[in-house]
This record gives structure tokens, sequence and C-alpha cells, in this order.
């Protein structure tokens, strides 16, 4: 057996690659290899040389130390957005000009790529891929790309780093090791940096990809004291990317802390024209990217279908209720689960709405622990507050964090029946009085259509003559989802994602919650009814979908905004 401890992307890095070099000897390695780009990011060039020399490490040249050696101008790294490269280049002129030229030199003596042959094992050291020194070779690629890159080669085990990302695969009779880089962390909020260990046994290759702790704050001390930006720095204390975020792949780039340059955000991008809730603000920290979810593209609003089932069947409801609508009911204990977890992900608020969640039992039970940890919206009709739903409903009085959010469409029954039901605007606005005689925070959205716009003025005066004034009536667009067949179009491409979370799955968007209306705009379904989605994994697809679908300005148009 041989075992090979293999790493990459050193980045002038000289306090991991000392971890390296130690961790892997007390693990039995017979052989060092690295697989290139030496310098970068880090501010002590020269220091990463005589480690690798002194300590026998085999080195394969990677397309930073290709450039150094030749004293190019630019790192030829692959960018290809220019706020990526701007930050390559900062990283590129500090290098050249750090490094000495003896160094320099030794680096046009390195191969590109290495292949050999130990324990009947046939392997292959490239930097990028089996394609280009600079390619990167991400986890993501499909199937087809993966096969290409391991069809140039066609050894048994090939290795690769310059994605900086680790990550190992069989592919076809190939078993390819991404071995990450030393250089900086692997965008996972940890501090560790990554390398690997291979054990060649009897024509067989078996990796591990080794997380490696070392002196991080002396190498953050180092980069402070070379003055590289604390962008960079901040990388290496936080374990997350800060900067060239743009080549990463949607995939990959979704399970990071931050997705867009900060510049990317579009401006005058607001919500108030068509909801009740404020954009979220998106704090200066200084750093040059910024997380998309809780910035004004990917709001922290929890959308919670608690069921589907309603007394109503309203001819333009977006997610297709009505009483003979499959129920779907979440239930009680998954819906305080739910809370718990959106609440560890950083929602803000969450709109409690189905279908009529007066039709759930445990409804009040629901309001009042979700209220305890965020603001809440509940979406009601407003026509069952008769009986043991009366008496529940009493115990929300005076709650704080609430509000009770209900449809009206026109200041009397006509405009309102003619879509909802003959009576159903009678029994609303009492239901409004109610809530409000009751001291319930109430606001009421109503759904404007062709027919019903001479409604709106008057209904706002009708409303005001009940207290409800000001911004607690918003009028909101018909939308062409469910039942509806006239109104807007909506689609995840010119919508901003608010999550929603069904019996059936998690959402795009709550306009689109019904699965089998609006397919499209299912982000994936619970794996069973015993192991439904955890709330982070559907975050992680809202962002991966959205960095998929974006322009490249980086923006979406908000059209529709369901908060209303
Ligand atoms: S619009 Fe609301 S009240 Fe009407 S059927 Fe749909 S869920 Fe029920």
């Amino acid at each position: 057996m041989t075992r090979l401890a293999v790493c990459g992307g050193v980045y002038s890095n000289p306090y991991a690659l000392r971890a390296f070099l130690a961790d892997a000897r007390a693990r039995g390695a017979d052989e060092l290899y690295c697989l290139g780009d030496l310098g970068g990011y880090g501010a002590e060039p020269d220091a990463v040389w005589p480690l690798l020399v002194d300590n026998g490490v085999t080195v394969v040249a990677g397309n930073y130390d290709v450039a150094i050696g030749r004293g190019d101008t630019d790192c030829g790294c692959g960018y290809s957005d220019p706020r990526d490269n701007e930050f390559a280049q900062l990283m590129y002129d500090f290098t050249l000009a750090h490094t000495s030229a003896d160094y320099a030199q030794w680096m046009t003596t390195l191969p590109t790529e290495r292949r050999f042959e130990r324990d009947g094992v046939d392997v292959h050291l490239v930097h990028g891929s089996t394609l280009a020194l600079n390619d990167f070779w991400w986890e993501s690629l499909s199937a087809e790309q993966q096969s290409l890159r391991v069809s140039q080669s066609g050894a048994d085990l090939i290795m690769c780093t310059h994605s900086g990302l680790p990550w190992q695969k069989r592919i076809d009779d190939t078993l390819v090791v991404n071995v990450g880089v030393l250089g900086r962390p692997a965008n996972d909020g940890r501090r560790e940096v990554w390398y690997a260990l291979i054990d060649l046994v009897d024509g067989r290759a078996t990796a591990e990809l080794v997380p490696l702790d070392y002196d991080w704050q002396a190498q953050a001390a180092s980069m402070r004291a070379g003055g590289l930006p604390e962008a960079f720095v901040e990388t290496v204390e936080s374990g997350w990317w800060t900067t060239c975020l743009e080549i990463v792949p949607p995939y990959e780039r979704s399970k990071g802390r931050y997705q867009l340059y900060r510049s990317a955000l579009p401006s005058g991008f607001e919500t108030e024209a068509v909801s009740w809730a404020d954009a979220p603000e998106v704090v200066d920290d200084g750093l040059p990217v910024v997380p998309l979810f809780g910035s004004p593209m990917f709001p922290p609003r929890l959308w919670v279908y608690t069921n589907f089932h309603c007394n109503l069947a309203c001819s333009y409801c977006s997610v297709a209720s009505s009483p003979q609508a499959r129920k779907r009911s979440l239930g009680l204990e998954r819906v305080k689960a739910l809370v718990d977890e959106a609440v560890m992900e950083g929602f803000t608020e969450i709109y409690f709405t189905g279908g009529e969640p007066f039709l759930e039992p445990d409804i009040v039970e629901m309001v009042m622990y979700a209220t305890e940890r965020l603001d809440v919206v509940l979406l009601t009709n407003g026509m069952l507050y008769q009986g043991w739903r009366l008496e529940q409903l009493k115990r929300l009085a005076g709650r704080e964090r609430l509000v009770l959010q209900t449809s009206i469409d026109a200041a009397s029954a006509d405009g309102h029946d003619v879509n909802r039901g003959r009576g159903s605007w009678q029994k609303a606005m009492d239901g409004l009085r109610l809530a409000v005689d009751m001291g319930l925070p109430v606001r009421v959205g109503m759904t404007e259509t062709p027919e019903n716009t001479g409604e709106v003025e008057p209904l706002r005066a009708l409303l005001a003559a009940i207290g409800i004034t000001g911004k607690d009536f918003a009028v909101r667009p018909l939308v062409q989802r469910g039942f509806s067949t006239a109104g807007a179009e909506i689609g995840e491409e010119n919508t901003v994602p608010e999550l929603a979370y069904t019996a059936d799955g998690v959402h795009w968007h709550p306009a689109g919650a019904d699965v089998e209306t609006s397919p499209d705009m299912l982000l994936a379904a619970h794996p069973s009814a015993d192991s439904p989605l955890p709330l982070a994994e559907g975050k992680r697809l809202a962002v991966e979908r959205f960095l998929t679908l974006r322009r490249a300005d980086g923006s979406l148009p908000l059209v529709y905004n369901c908060a209303v």
C-alpha cells in the first residue's frame, strides 16, 4: 500500500502548509504532493518555497505559478466577471511584487501535470482539470461534463484543486478527487482548510478528505500586516468566501454565506409600493458581498400553508382552494418545529395561510407558539368566528406581534360576492368588525380586477369608518395562478423568492404554492411524510434557483409581492 498526501492552492499560506506537512506525516503519508497555485491571497509568498523543497513535496504548477514564473501581468485564473477579476488582480499584483526572482525561476521548472503508477493505480495529477490548467472542476458539473474531463485522461485516479472546494466522486471507472486548497477555508463557515489522503492498494484507490486545523490567527495577522484587503482576512477568520463569487456555480454558491456583490443589488428596488412589508435593510458591513437571503431579493418572510381546504371557493384563488381541495394539513407539531427552524434560519416573520386556517383545530395554538418567537400575520377570510372558534379567537386578543389579514374586494356585497360566493362579503365584514371590537390588529387586502377598480376608494372609506386606515388597507393585483385565468402572469423569472412551506414541499412563492396548479414553482417535494424537507434546505434551494435564473445584471423585477 502507498499513502499519498495531496494538497492544493497554498495561496501564500505558510501556516497552513506547515500544518499539512505535520498532519500528513502523522497520518503516515509516504509521499507528499502539491497541485499548484502557490501564491495569491496571503502576504508571505516566499515563505512557502523552502517548506516545499525542504520537505520533499512534489509540485505541479498551477496557473498562478506559470504566470509568476513568466512575469505575466495577470494570474490567468479564468474569472469572467469584472468584479472577480478586480480582486484577483489585486492579489496577483501583490504576489508578483513579493515573490523573489529565484523562486519565480524555480516555478518555471515545474510541470503542469504529472502521471505515474503506484500499486497498480494509474494516477494523474492536474491543477484545474484534464481540459485546461485553469478549468474549474466543480462538483456540480453535469454528468456529461464530468465524463468529458475523465475521458481526456483515462487514469484510475485524477486529482485537481483549482476551484478550491474539496469533493470526491467516482465517475465512470475513475476516482476524481478535488483536494481543496490550503490557502483559504472551503466557504463552509469553518476555519479549517482541506487536503486529501489517498490510499493505493492493489490497483484500487480510496480517498479521505481531511479538514486541517492550523494557525489561522497568524495567517490573518500576517495578511493585515501586509496591508491586504480586510475582505480577504475576513474569509480566513470566518470560513466564508467574500470575493470572487461570480465564478462559483449556483449549487456551490448557495451553500455559502454570501451570494452577490453588493454592487449587483439593483438600486431603487422597493417592496413598499405593493406590500405592507418594508424592504429589508441591507447593512453596509464593509464587505463587497452580501447574502441573498435577508436582502430585498429574498425577504426573510416564511409562508406557512397550514392547510389547503377552505369554506369558500373563490373564482380567482391562486392556490385553487375550496371545500373539496386536498386538505394537506401540516398539523400542530410540524408547525411548531417549522417555527423553531424559521427562527434558527433567520426568518423574521411568518404568514400563516391556506385554505382557511381557521378550519384547522389547532390554528390558535400555532399562532400562540409562533408569536412568542417572531412576527406573525394570520390570513383568514374572517367568516368563521363563531362557536368554539370564537372562543379560540378571544385567546388572541391583545396578543403582541400578531396581525389578522382579511380580503375584501368591494365596498358592497356585489363586487365581492361575485368572485367569492353569495353572502361572503357580509360575513367577512362582520368578522372584521368583531376582530376590531376585540382589539385585534386587523388589516385588509383587496384583489383588484378590471371590474372592481372603482371600488378602491369607496372601500377605503368604508374601512376607515371602522378604524382600518392608512397602510392597513392595501390593493394587490390579480394573478393568473390556481383558479384564476386572468391577471398578471407570474413565475420564478419575474418574482423574488418568498419561501412557502406546505405539506407537499417547499415552493418559490406563496402564489404558486399549490403543486397541482403551479408545479413550476415547487422547489422540492418532501422526501416522505415522515421526513419533511428541512427549512434550511428549502432556503438553500431558493438561493440556488435564484442564482440560476437571475439576469446578467443580478436583478429580478418585482411584479407581485404576496404580502398583501
Ligand atoms: S382566496 Fe382565500 S378564501 Fe378564497 S378560496 Fe382561496 S383560500 Fe379560500
